[in-house]
C-alpha cells in the first residue's frame, strides 16, 4: 500500500512539473523585448518581464560596487542578451555544452536564464548575470591598460594585439575567479572537494574546477593584502611577482594554508 502511495505522488510530481513547463512555454515573452535601465539593455525572449526586471535591478544594485572594487575606467552602456533556454543561447553564440554565459567585449554579455524546467541543477542566472558583468567590468580596465603598450590608430590593429596579449599574459585562474567573487559563487562542499584535489594556479588554467573554489582565492587576496591589491593585480595582467613582491609558488602556499584554516 505504502509504495502505491510513493508511486502515485511521484507520477503527480511528474504531471504538475510538466503542466508547468507547457503553461511557462506558452506565457513568456515569445518575441525579444527590450528593458533599458541607467546602464544596461537587456534585451529578453523566453522569460516573464518580471525575470527581465529582476535582472536588470540587480545588475543596477551590483554596477557601482564591482567597478569601484576593480576601479573600472568610464565604460558604455552595456547591452545585456537573455535566452530562455540553452539552445537559444547556443544558436546565438555559437557555444555549446553546459556554458551558461559569455561576454563578447567589455560592453556586452549573453547568458540563459537556468531554471528547473531547462536545467538539471540549476545556477542562479542573477549570480550568472553578474559574473558576466564583471568580465566585462575586467576586458575594460584591461583594454584601458592596454593603449599604453599598444600604440596604433588603427582599431583592428588594435583588437587584434590586444587579444593576443589577453590570450598569453592574463590567466585564466584570476579572469574567473574575480568574476566567481563578485557574484558571490561559493559553497563550501565544492570548495572542499576541489581543495582535496591539490590543483596549482596553473592547473586551474585548464580546469573547470576553477568554478568550485575561484571565490576562495580572491577571499584570500583580498583578506591578506587589503582590497586595493585587487585592481593593482588586474592593471599588471595578473603579473604576482610584480604586484605581491613574491613567488607564485609561495602564493599558493598561503592560499593553501587559508583554505585548510577556513574550509
Ligand atoms: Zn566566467
Amino acid at each position: 500500500m505504502k509504495k502505491k502511495k510513493l508511486l502515485v505522488l511521484i507520477l503527480g510530481i511528474i504531471v504538475v512539473f510538466f503542466f508547468s513547463k507547457i503553461i511557462r512555454n506558452f506565457t513568456v515573452e515569445q518575441e525579444i523585448q527590450i528593458l533599458k535601465s541607467e546602464h544596461f539593455v537587456v534585451s529578453y525572449s523566453g522569460i516573464y518581464k518580471s525575470d527581465a526586471e529582476k535582472i536588470s535591478k540587480n545588475l543596477e544594485n551590483n554596477y557601482a560596487k564591482i567597478r569601484t572594487d576593480l576601479k573600472d575606467v568610464k565604460h558604455e552602456l552595456i547591452k545585456v542578451y537573455v535566452y530562455g533556454s540553452h539552445q537559444k543561447f547556443s544558436l546565438a553564440t555559437g557555444l555549446n555544452g553546459n556554458v551558461n554565459g559569455t561576454s563578447r567585449g567589455p560592453n556586452e554579455f549573453h547568458f540563459v536564464w537556468t531554471n528547473w524546467f531547462n536545467s538539471v541543477f540549476p545556477d542562479d542566472p542573477l549570480k550568472t548575470a553578474v559574473h558576466e558583468f564583471t568580465h566585462c567590468v575586467q576586458l575594460n580596465i584591461l583594454i584601458d591598460k592596454a593603449k599604453e603598450t599598444i600604440i596604433t590608430q588603427d582599431r583592428l590593429t588594435f583588437d587584434k594585439k590586444f587579444d593576443k596579449k589577453f590570450g598569453a599574459e592574463y590567466p585564466r585562474w584570476l579572469w574567473e575567479s574575480i568574476s566567481i567573487f563578485e557574484a558571490g559563487e561559493v559553497n563550501s562542499l565544492s570548495v572542499k572537494y576541489t581543495k582535496g584535489k591539490n590543483l596549482t594556479l596553473e592547473e586551474l588554467n585548464h580546469s573547470n574546477q576553477i568554478y568550485n573554489i575561484g571565490y576562495t582565492i580572491i577571499e584570500y587576496l583580498t583578506k591578506k593584502w587589503g582590497k586595493d591589491i585587487l585592481p593593482k593585480l588586474i592593471a599588471s595582467f595578473g603579473n604576482i611577482e610584480k604586484t605581491l613582491n613574491i613567488k607564485p609558488e609561495e602564493f599558493e602556499k598561503g592560499w593553501i594554508a587559508f583554505l585548510e584554516e577556513n574550509y
